[in-house]
């Protein structure tokens, strides 16, 4: 069996999907990206390798993608995350249905993605400029909710009532701004509640400029967050699907990509 690597060097995290021939996902591994990109994404690979029961010699093509994919000099390929993200989230949700418009939402950036019927990307915008509406905002209000990031969806649920809004457009001054909710003796719950309905609205304001087409799909950390979800669809008034893994659909794009040049190539 020949194997493909596809690797996501994103800003906050390292995502390594491995497929095999048949396009299936085989394995995957996410650690944190730190400050040494290069040293982390060959480490990580040898781990997943090594937990597969796999080798190097097993691979027979690998394609780099996200920010840092320049630096990983060994891929035979590497490509943008937006094309990959497309692949790896139709391939992902192939036993779903349709996907015509994707929302991702990484540590330092928030996209939304429109395709065409066969898949292709017609359209994309993103957000890079501003952290209200990624990650870092959301890893910031657990820091200062002193709470895990993977506890913010438990919490939203358990708030009651309507949520909070939180005003400040921007992420420094949401921060300052959920320190004085808290002051003000506001629930942690009802503060994360108010945190995904303040990012579930930029959300939608980004996903209206390519247009909102059904078949939407969520992925990136923060689709982990069944709270965020839930207020995006709120948001959106639409279902949106999640992947079963959905921080890695983009290396899996990247694999399936691997696949197709690797097909081609020795064809
Ligand atoms: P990037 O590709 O830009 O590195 P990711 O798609 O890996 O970004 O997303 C990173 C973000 O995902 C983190 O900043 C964090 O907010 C969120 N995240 C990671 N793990 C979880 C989790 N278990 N639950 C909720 N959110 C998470």
């Amino acid at each position: 069996m020949k194997y493909f690597a596809g690797i996501d060097i994103g800003s906050t995290a390292i995502k390594i999907s491995i497929a095999n021939e048949k396009k299936e996902l085989v394995g995957h591994k996410i650690s944190a990206s730190g400050s040494m990109f290069y040293k982390y994404a060959h480490e990580t690979l040898d781990l997943l390798l090594y937990e597969l029961n796999l080798t190097r010699d097993d691979l027979v093509y690998t394609v780099a993608t996200g920010y840092g994919r320049k630096i990983f000099k060994e891929a035979n390929e590497n490509i943008s995350e937006i094309t990959a993200n497309a692949i790896g989230a139709r391939a992902a949700a192939k036993d779903y249905g349709e996907i015509k418009t994707i929302i991702n939402i990484g540590g330092q950036d928030s996209k939304a993605i429109s395709l065409d019927d066969e898949g292709n990307v017609t359209n994309f915008a993103m957000n890079d400029r501003c952290a209200a509406g990624t990650g870092k905002f959301l890893d910031a209000c657990a820091m200062n909710l002193e709470i895990g990031v993977d506890e913010l969806g438990d919490r939203h649920f358990k708030s009651e009532g309507t949520p909070l809004s939180i005003n400040s457009t921007c992420a420094v001054f949401a921060e300052s701004e959920i320190i004085g909710l808290l002051g003000n003796e506001h629930s942690v719950e009802d503060i994360v509640c108010g945190v995904h309905y303040s990012i579930a609205k930029r959300i939608v304001k980004l996903v209206k400029r390519v247009g909102i087409k059904d078949g939407i799909y969520f992925d990136g950390g923060p689709a982990l967050n069944g709270g965020l979800v839930s207020a995006i669809e709120n948001e959106l008034s639409k279902k949106i699907f999640i992947p079963e893994y959905p921080q890695v659909t983009t290396s899996y794009g990247a694999a399936i990509i691997g696949i197709d040049s690797y097909t081609y190539e020795n064809s």
